[in-house]
């Protein structure tokens, strides 16, 4: 590892080294072996990444999403993100795609188009922080990346923190594997999914053939399915990009696939597209595309739709049956360009 580059791990946090060794044995983990992780910050710290679920603002109180349109209140007033639960990002360092606007030359970038180095970590490492995110009382969510890269290690670490703390993780997944998600399924929380486009559109936007674009948006919609039909209460994040080009047509296609059922798991993240560095895509209007959510929101009632300007540090809009439900709107109009990692 750099010697710029370290691991965020409280000092007070300790492995149960026979579940270690139980747990890379079930899944065939050396333990001398290594990962790709993606540094974080200006300080490149391994894992110092924390998000918000901001999706439990929707929830009701069986923690299922509300049939209704109400959103749990704030508990600490101007704080957006206060009561709601968060997740310590496990970034990891290579992905099966190759979306244009994510990644140049095989790295990745950050919110200012700069490459970012994946760097090797110890796997022992990753299980530390993962009781570092236990001892805070965090959630453990695999991102990237794609996670599905290493996932023997994830299912390995998953399994570790259920028998020794009894706690479940989550992951962000581009939807690539659904056979993979199903083996998470016993010890997820919450999943992400990406569904980025229409059969027709996809390629172009994941760097792939038309071919392989329809075919992994179908693996997306079946690792939709596959949660929501599984009898644990698993949460399900859909992540649609938005473009310049993306039209209503595309979104109620993408929105007839996921909320035909079991609407009560779901939850729809909208984000807009900011301007990549050698990339050609379109970016919306901001106006344009709020009203066309709404306009979707309409046509898929019940349906839970937030609307996110940028990744990180954006508000989150709520909108269901038409209405926009909170009122962090204008807010949205501040928001910057960059970070499109979705
Ligand atoms: S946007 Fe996501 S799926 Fe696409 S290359 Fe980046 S990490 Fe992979």
């Amino acid at each position: 590892m750099s010697k710029h580059v370290s691991v965020y791990c409280s000092e007070t946090a300790t492995l149960n080294e026979d579940v270690f060794a139980k747990v890379c044995k079930e899944e065939s983990i050396e333990h001398d072996r290594t990962v790709a992780m993606l540094p974080y910050g200006a300080a490149n710290v391994i894992g110092s990444e924390s998000r918000w679920y901001y999706f439990d603002r929707a929830l009701a109180s069986d923690s299922l999403f509300a049939l209704d349109d109400s959103l749990r209140p704030v508990t600490e007033a101007g704080n957006p993100y206060s009561g709601l639960r968060r997740t310590r990002i496990f970034s990891f360092g290579s992905c099966n795609m190759a979306c244009p606007y994510c990644k140049r030359d095989c790295q990745f970038c950050d919110a200012h188009g700069r490459p970012i180095v994946a760097v090797d970590v110890p796997i022992s490492d990753l299980f530390l922080l993962a009781e570092t995110a236990v001892e805070r009382t965090e959630i453990v969510r695999f991102s990237g990346g794609d996670p599905v890269m290493y996932a023997r290690q994830c299912l390995a670490i998953a399994k570790y923190l259920w028998h020794v703390h009894h706690t479940k993780v989550s992951v962000a997944h581009n939807g690539s594997a659904p056979s993979w998600i199903e083996r998470m399924l016993p010890y997820l929380d919450s999943v992400a999914v990406d569904v980025k486009a229409t059969p027709d559109k996809a390629g172009r936007i994941m760097g792939l053939s038309q071919r392989a674009g329809a075919h992994f948006i179908s693996r997306s919609i079946e690792s939709i399915r596959t949660c929501c039909e599984h009898e644990n209460d698993v949460l399900v994040d859909v992540r649609t990009p938005l473009f310049g080009d993306t039209t209503l047509e595309d979104l109620v296609w993408i929105g007839e696939q996921i909320f035909h059922t079991h609407s009560r798991k779901l939850f729809w993240t909208i984000r807009l597209y900011s301007p990549a560095p050698h990339c050609d895509f379109t970016q919306p209007s901001l106006k344009n595309a709020i009203e066309m959510i709404r306009s979707l929101s309409e046509i898929i009632p019940n349906a839970w739709i937030g609307v996110r300007g940028r990744w990180h540090n954006s508000p989150m809009l709520f909108i269901k049956n038409g209405r926009i439900l909170n009122d962090d709107a204008q807010h949205l109009d501040d928001v910057p360009t960059s970070g499109n990692r979705l």
